[in-house]
């Protein structure tokens, strides 16, 4: 195999940041309230931009989807190959503005806190990792927008990555499935993935994190909306007539363990997490997100859930109340470890690479926690970003250069 661990030379001989920067030009910032999917034009604006160079690359197969799926292949130069996907998401975050992202470019970084404007700072305090970026390029916003390196220096690294693999034929390569993928951040797009088109028998998502960085643990997460029906009358002749289901619906929130919710837990513990409320006397509607990384644990989160509904309900009968669970994801681990291959190879890349893998469970959800319940096991590997879903968004060029080293090891480990 030819052994790539030089992130320079990645830098040097290719368009891998100008790819980048190009892509973070384009306001693929997904919106919650759209229903279509993709749930912005941006984002298909930039599928077909994404297209394009795929064709332009020799990758004559690429085809966007109706609900704006990018899919396309590089076929194996071996005689008998695995087929590996690679995936990665165009939508940003609809949590901070994407629209005229001006990258800046702090070229042989200093060590030192960054500032931005609008008094955004970027400290290696807050940031250890910055520390290991001295020397680097280090690229971030200009403080009033997103960088959008979270996805699209995934996707510029998997461009790199196959631009490498077409101009030398030499390397040996598993068949390559590509999917660049819509309302990731959403966590709706990935309800539309074809997995028996993609056809692939694993695959790794590059979406975000620092070198080392692989991830194949997640929370499973439900949804609860608690609708509470109370009983409205004149408040000045209520006693004994008003059942308020605002008041029941403090209660109901309060009567939940208290120190299980996301300002207090950490590592590998669980929460109950009210996100929204809305009502008033007559009817009030509780959302909450239920995280676990244990099914168990998580299913016992619904039982208590209905302890607390039938303990409010004996109180005040009047009442009526509503649990409703919907299932979100399941922690990708129990599906992965069908397939230790999957994990063990990303390992060895690493170690190939030069760079010592940090595993750490991811508190929340990917692509890859769908994907690999839905059968094709997805784990997370790193492509640089940092900080992301705000204006202190960075990456260092370095960081990118080396996911870019790591992929293409990868790649020909299980082309062997
Ligand atoms: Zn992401």
């Amino acid at each position: 195999m030819k052994k790539f661990t030089n992130p320079q030379e990645i830098l040097d001989n290719t368009s891998l940041v100008q790819d980048f920067i190009e892509l973070t030009k384009i306001n693929t910032a997904s919106d919650e309230n759209a229903t279509t999917c993709p749930s912005s034009k941006g984002q298909l604006e930039a599928l077909s931009l994404l297209k394009e160079k795929l064709i332009h690359l020799g990758l004559d197969d690429a085809t966007i989807d109706e609900k704006g799926f990018l899919f396309a292949t590089l076929p194996t130069n071996q005689t008998k190959a695995k087929t590996i996907g690679l995936l990665a998401h165009i939508d940003t975050s609809p949590e901070f503005s994407g629209e005229n992202v001006n990258p800046q470019f702090h070229e042989n970084y200093n060590g030192e806190t960054i500032s931005l404007k609008n008094d955004i700072t970027i400290s290696p305090d807050d940031y250890p990792e910055l520390k290991k970026c001295v020397g680097d390029t280090v690229i971030t916003t200009d403080g009033t927008t997103l960088l959008g390196a979270d996805d699209k220096a995934g996707i510029a690294v998997i461009l790199t990555a196959l631009k490498i693999l077409q101009h030398n034929s030499d390397i040996p390569r598993p068949t390559l499935r590509i999917a660049i993928t819509p309302d990731e951040e959403l966590g709706t797009g990935v309800q539309h993935f074809d997995i028996e088109k993609f056809n692939a028998d694993c695959a790794y998502t590059l979406d975000g994190s620092f070198e080392g960085y692989l991830c194949f643990e997640t929370f499973s997460a439900d949804k609860a909306i608690v609708t509470i029906t109370g009983l409205n009358t004149h408040p000045g002749y209520a006693k004994d007539k008003m059942v308020s289901a605002l008041r029941h619906a403090g209660k109901f929130i309060a009567a939940l363990p208290q120190k299980e919710n996301p300002e207090h837990t950490d590592d590998y513990e669980g929460f109950y997490h009210p996100t929204h409320i809305e009502g008033g006397v007559s009817e009030a509607k509780i959302s909450f997100i239920l995280r676990d990384f244990d099914d168990e644990k998580l299913a016992n989160r619904t039982r208590v859930m209905n302890e607390v509904k039938e303990q409010i309900l004996k109180e005040e009968p009047r009442l009526k109340i509503d649990v409703n669970i919907q299932r979100q994801y399941r922690n990708m681990k129990n599906h992965i470890m069908k397939s230790p291959e999957v994990i063990e190879k990303a390992r060895q890349s690493m170690k190939v690479t030069g760079i010592t893998p940090v595993e750490r469970p991811i508190r929340g959800g990917t692509d890859g926690s769908t994907l690999s319940e839905k059968g094709l096991p997805t784990p997370n590997i790193f492509a640089g970003s940092m900080a992301y879903h705000g204006p202190k968004e960075w990456i260092s060029t370095r960081v990118m250069g080396l996911s870019v080293c790591n992929i293409l090891n990868l790649l020909q480990l299980w082309a062997e």
